[in-house]
């Protein structure tokens, strides 16, 4: 008789076992966590793309001015032969004139357009800063919720390491064959493989034992396995 109180002592620590597990599973803050690493997914593909239209522009203004640098130095270049008296035919002087005018028109050309490209830069700019903070905003909250989900599970693997515990010190007076019996039972048939016998009736299916089986039941070996003619679970009674 000790070892089936001691199996119904084991199926007590497995019930209580597989509501911790499904705690553990289902605790709020796994969802929330789920759902704001999504959010900062979903924020970072974002980023990602206004950060490269971004670059993209920065590239192309960097590009013009360096075009107009160097239309700059050609300008001042011409200048110089323009003033520093090495040219003197009227002709050539007209023609330096010249180049002078559409050099400096071009580089006025491409200072304009580096001009405008920043002015496209301006708002991708201001987005760029605003999801960087939406993005701390996030982050914070989901650092948040997960030390609360990391603390909570802390809390039930503590639970839970004390039901193993002594679980398995009540299962160790239970006999190998009945704990294989009351394993592949519990499997199928919904976590409960050992129920008692109250009166007639079975407290796994909790349908009363017809009296003929009953009798058989109640006449067996003190230390045999009986089990519930109805549902098949090991009955301790
Ligand atoms: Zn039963």
């Amino acid at each position: 008789m000790g070892s089936s109180e001691d199996l119904l002592v084991v199926q007590e620590h497995d019930t209580r076992l597989d509501q911790l597990r499904h705690r553990r599973a289902t605790v709020a803050e796994i969802a929330v966590v789920a759902g704001l690493r999504s959010e900062l997914g979903e924020l970072d593909g974002r980023r990602a793309s206004v950060g490269g239209e971004l670059e993209e522009l920065r590239r192309r203004e960097q590009r013009l001015e360096d075009e107009a640098s160097s239309v700059q130095a050609k300008a001042a270049d011409v200048e110089r032969r323009l003033y520093d008296g090495s040219v003197v035919a009227h002709r050539e002087l007209e023609d330096l004139q010249e180049d002078h005018r559409l050099l400096t028109a071009r580089q006025g050309q491409l200072e304009e357009q580096a001009i405008e490209l920043m002015e496209q830069a301006e708002p991708l700019s201001t987005a760029l800063g605003e999801l960087d903070a939406e993005r701390n905003v996030l982050q914070q909250r989901l650092d948040q919720v997960e030390s609360v989900l990391a603390g909570e599970w802390a809390t039930i693997d503590a639970e839970i390491e004390v039901e193993e515990g002594a679980r398995e010190s009540a299962a160790g007076s239970v006999p190998e064959r009945v704990l294989a019996d009351y394993t592949s039972l519990r499997k199928r048939l919904g976590g409960i493989g050992a129920a008692r016998l109250t009166g007639a009736r079975c407290d796994g299916c909790h349908l009363e034992i017809p009296p003929a089986e009953l009798d058989e039941v109640r006449r067996a070996a003190e230390d045999a396995t009986v089990f519930c003619p109805q549902c098949g679970r090991i009955l301790v009674r």
